[in-house]
């Protein structure tokens, strides 16, 4: 308890698409004590809430509600006069049919300060992702937003079903997808001629987006036999015609795609973000955690005495990291390396070192030990002191080959992987109900990890119809070591490679 009171912000969380978030709306996310979210909100958005905020889920999945409106108004109170400032993530935008002008008024009747963060709505946003414009000087201009979720045979109806018929806006439906047969009888019924075409837009912005179209004659027919389900918006109007013309989301090389990433949580953003730019669902099984080492002396004693060593070879991104923050957190900075040559495996290792100010000396041209090997030949490393901090446990290739070179080489351990099994149960259920199109292996452990989360299942009957992706060939013997036979194998043994790989195989079967 503070004396203070906290503030409210009711956020407009967007349509899911996790990139439109306004900027203000990621500060509120990223200072808030408490932030409190509802299905809609897409959970990707709680990763920018502070590693110590509370987070709260109130539901409402149609009648499903976790939390009634009444215990999520105190609740928004509670905090706030806790002395916490509340981030509330709504759907879309928190004053479109968002309850938020409710929540607003409450606050204000409690005392309670609160600012309004609008967000891309729905409304808006599910069409333009389906290629419908709202408004189009060809076709309208001028637009309605509407409930689709009062019942239009109420008899006191706040509905203007001769206003929506008569009028040449385009009608946006929110909430309606129950309802939609009533929608469309209504509005024939007032005189909407039958053939104005109607689109049906599930999950917009989001990798499960799912449109169906249709005219106010077929449309009910069609979204039954597609078993289009709630949450969507209905368009009507001329304006959906242009779909034809102007879609894109659903064009992209991956859409529709769900595909598993393997990599550890902390790594796996990057491999995620460009999986989704394509249009790729990703579902997120980290099977290993990448921790610091359970003995940290090794490494800070070889760090203590680091003005022993000619040499840092670094092979992995993580060896960088981890080496760094233990030199950080010795109360060192990089000058103390000054007097060292440096060597990174792969291109991207190289740019992690940058990132602290330093470049290699020596890139070898692939991700393999080997060519670290050639590379080496040609600078004089014999009777040189090596210091080579990497995972505990690692491939002894190169340890072994520079010291034949006459080099003296010190391992030391920077971090270390574990297996994580969280994930397990939902993997399987995943696997089992075909729900997987693609599964992604970055490095050996990630294989051999995924393979002990299947347990005892068949993997090769679970694996029958999903796409196997291996970064490189270390990974895929591993892969075949253990009964998989990878069906791609990237070209170029890096992250994008691995993604142009899964993409020149989905374009050569369309
Ligand atoms: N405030 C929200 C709307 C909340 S009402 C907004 O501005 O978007 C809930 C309705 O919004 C759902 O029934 C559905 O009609 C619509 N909706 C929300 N997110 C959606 C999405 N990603 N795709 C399609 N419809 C969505």
């Amino acid at each position: 308890m503070t004396d203070k009171t906290g503030i409210v912000y009711l956020i407009g969380a967007g349509p899911g698409d996790p990139g439109l978030l306004t900027i203000k709306a990621k500060e509120c996310i990223e200072t808030a004590d408490v932030v409190v979210y509802d299905y809609l909100a897409s959970p990707f958005l709680l990763e920018y809430a502070r590693k110590d905020a509370q987070i709260i889920y109130v539901g409402k999945k149609g009648g499903d509600h976790t939390l009634t409106q009444d215990k999520i108004n105190q609740l928004l109170v509670d905090k706030a006069k806790q002395g916490f400032d509340v981030a509330r993530l709504k759907g879309g935008d928190p004053f479109v049919f968002g309850r938020g002008g409710e929540e607003a008024q409450m606050l204000l009747s409690h005392g309670v300060a609160y600012e309004v963060v609008p967000g891309v709505t729905s409304a808006i946003a599910a069409p333009a992702y389906a290629g419908i414009p709202v408004t189009h000087r060809d076709h309208t201009s001028f637009v309605s937003f509407i409930t689709g979720h009062e019942d239009p045979t109420k008899k006191d109806s706040s509905m203007q079903w001769d206003v929506y018929a008569k009028s040449n806006a385009t009608l946006v439906f929110l909430m309606g997808v129950k309802n939609l047969e009533n929608i469309v009888k209504n509005l024939v019924k007032h005189g909407k001629p039958s053939d104005t075409p109607v689109a049906l837009v599930r999950w917009g912005t989001t990798a499960r987006q799912q449109t169906v179209t249709g005219t106010l004659e077929t449309i009910v027919e069609r979204v039954t036999l597609a078993k289009l389900k709630s949450p969507a918006i209905i368009v009507i109007g001329h304006v959906v015609s242009l779909r034809q013309e102007l879609a894109w989301f659903d064009k992209k090389p991956l859409f529709g795609k769900q595909i598993v990433v393997t990599r550890a949580r902390a790594q796996a953003s990057d491999l995620v973000s460009k999986l989704s730019k394509l249009g790729a669902r990703c579902i997120e099984i980290p099977t290993i955690l990448i921790a610091p080492p359970e003995d940290i002396a090794p490494l800070k004693k070889s760090i203590k005495n680091i003005t022993d060593y000619d040499w840092l070879i670094f092979t992995s991104v993580n060896g960088v990291k981890f080496f760094f923050d233990t030199l950080f957190d010795m109360g060192k900075d990089v000058r103390v390396l000054g007097h060292l040559k440096f060597a990174c495996i792969g291109p991207v290792t190289k740019e992690r070192l940058k990132e602290y100010g330093i470049i290699s000396d020596i890139l070898p041209d692939t991700y393999r030990a080997e060519s670290v090997i050639d590379a080496f030949s040609m600078v004089e490393i014999k009777n040189k002191k090596v210091l080579l901090p990497r995972a505990k446990i690692a491939r002894t290739i190169l340890p072994e080959e520079l010291t034949k070179m006459g080099a003296c080489v010190d391992e030391v351990t920077a971090y270390e992987t574990q297996l994580y099994t969280g994930a397990k149960d939902e993997l399987i259920s995943l696997l089992e109900n075909n729900e997987i199109d693609a599964v992604t292996f970055t490095s050996s452990s990630t294989v051999s990890n995924f393979m002990s989360q299947l347990e005892s299942k068949d993997a090769e009957k679970l694996l029958k119809n999903v796409v196997t992706v291996s970064i490189g060939p270390i990974t895929s013997e591993t892969a075949r070591s253990l009964g998989i036979e990878p069906d791609i194998e990237a070209e170029a043994y890096t992250i994008q490679g691995l993604v142009d790989s899964l993409l020149t195989y989905y374009e050569s079967r369309p």
